[in-house]
């Protein structure tokens, strides 16, 4: 029974599920992290301060009857015991399944699937979500899109909230408490921040049914920070700190490629999809710095990028809302690229066509026209909607052509002749059950977009 001798057996350890991510036409990156008290006022998810060895297993069949790949890899308590394996040798554009064992226990079954090669002509299925406030609700809406088993799954961004409990929260919107009164500062708060999401079984589904491409925005952080720039009177220094710890747990939480060194967390980075879709995943956030969204270094490496790219549609993945806006009252958002007119004229003067951006942030869905291109952007998961006129916003600004206020998540289909967008919508998430239903159905023809649901 003592297996090992004089330390305690630790309790189930797979609280948080398992995932994976950062698809490459040879390998992914399998995630979990051992939390057998996913919360925990002193130990991070409860567990001993000593390396823990867990195995992997990766099959071609869900019930593990042919197993291709096995190792060990090993959770350290230096980062929450959590465990990245960079699994490769694998086949292009195929279904695998994936698990864990830990300490005499074994986790649940993930699938996951590579992309395919760089010659591949195979279409692809993305789910697109963002902004998944805990409190708000219930993630319902991840457990459609679990069923619909895409190809991949982009997040982009708002994985957590930072923000404490409210005093007073309002009245039918703080549906599911925090333990936590106070807003996520340290390591240790943004690490219990994440173990509380990821005890979500919505979550977990999401999580489990394909690879994810995730990318933070502000609330893994703070909410507005841009670059070293906290807005709350905090030194840069300080900032940066804060933020350093951010993405560390953020890293700790995701099955991410590239670890946090010193100052150094890099989100952009390009993921292709043989010749049908060219994913951009940009960073508009940690290198802003004046009027400058990008930062010279990632934006001197997205104009190339889109420049030299053959693949069928330029796809770039990012945040916050890409299209000008103009507003019946209220002055245009500077927490979005009519922040940073200079440097949008920019990335769009660097592709001729084919460009679609996918963005998220403003709590509803929303499509555009950009001249050389299309933008889709996803409502929330759960997070709360700004109260937004939708009917006075597309009155106002004819190259928006679609708004839905409800919560939900995107599903576009890329292949070599279409770009499709499917609107998913949940009616309620203040309680558990919903159905899911399509808002609106898009197809991108010659840089403009045609309703395919009417
Ligand atoms: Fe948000
Ligand atoms: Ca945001």
């Amino acid at each position: 029974m003592h297996e090992y001798s004089g330390m305690a057996k630790i309790q189930f350890p797979f609280t948080l599920g398992v995932g994976s991510g950062e698809p490459y036409p040879d390998g992914v990156i399998l995630w979990t992290r051992l939390a057998p008290e996913p919360v925990h006022p002193t130990k991070p998810g409860g567990m001993p301060n000593r390396s823990v060895s867990v195995r992997w297993e990766v099959a071609e069949d869900a019930a593990f009857r042919t197993v291709l790949q096995a190792g060990t890899a090993t959770a350290q308590p230096d980062w929450a015991h959590s465990v990245h394996v960079r699994v490769t040798g694998l086949r292009a554009g195929t279904e695998y399944f994936y698990r864990f064992t830990a300490e005499g226990h074994t986790s649940p079954v993930g699938r996951t699937k590579t992309a395919p090669d760089p010659l591949s002509e195979q279409p692809v299925r993305i789910g697109v979500i963002s902004c998944q406030r805990y409190e708000h609700g219930y993630f319902t809406a991840l457990k459609h899109l679990a069923a619909e088993r895409p190809d991949v799954i982009l997040h982009l961004g708002d994985y957590i909230y930072e923000y404490g409990k409210p005093a007073n929260p309002a009245p039918g919107r703080y549906i599911r408490p925090l333990e936590s009164t106070t807003e996520c500062k340290t390591l240790g708060a943004y690490r219990d921040r994440y173990a509380r999401y990821k005890t979500d079984k919505d979550l977990q589904a999401a999580h489990a049914a394909a690879p994810w491409l995730t990318l933070p925005d502000d609330h893994e952080v703070k909410d507005n920070y841009a670059g070293l720039l906290p807005g709350d009177g905090s030194s840069p220094s300080a900032f940066l700190k804060r933020r350093n710890a951010a993405f560390k747990a953020y890293y700790e939480h995701l099955p991410l490629r590239v670890k946090p060194v010193g100052n150094n967390s890099q989100f952009y980075r390009w993921r292709p999809y043989g010749k049908v879709a060219d994913l951009m995943i940009v960073d508009a956030r940690q290198y802003r710095d004046g009027r400058d969204m990008l930062g010279p270094t990632q934006e001197q490496w997205l104009t190339s990028r889109l420049r030299s790219s053959t693949a069928r549609w330029k796809v770039i993945a990012q945040a916050l809302f890409f299209a000008p806006r103009k507003f019946p009252l209220e002055p245009a958002s500077s927490d979005a690229w009519d922040g940073f007119p200079q440097s949008r004229a920019r990335v769009l003067a660097a592709v001729p066509g084919d460009l679609v951006v996918l963005s998220g942030d403003v709590h509803n869905a929303w499509a555009a026209e950009l001249g050389n291109g299309v933008e889709f952007v996803t409502s929330s998961v759960t997070s709360h909607p700004p109260g937004t006129d939708g009917s006075a916003m597309l009155a106002l600004n004819p190259h928006l052509k679609f708004f839905d206020g409800r919560r939900g998540y995107l599903l576009v289909t890329a292949s070599m002749t279409e770009f499709t967008v499917d609107y998913r919508a949940v009616p309620y998430v203040d309680r558990t059950g919903a159905p899911v239903v399509t808002a609106g159905g898009f197809r991108v023809q010659d840089n403009k977009l045609q309703r395919t649901d009417l």
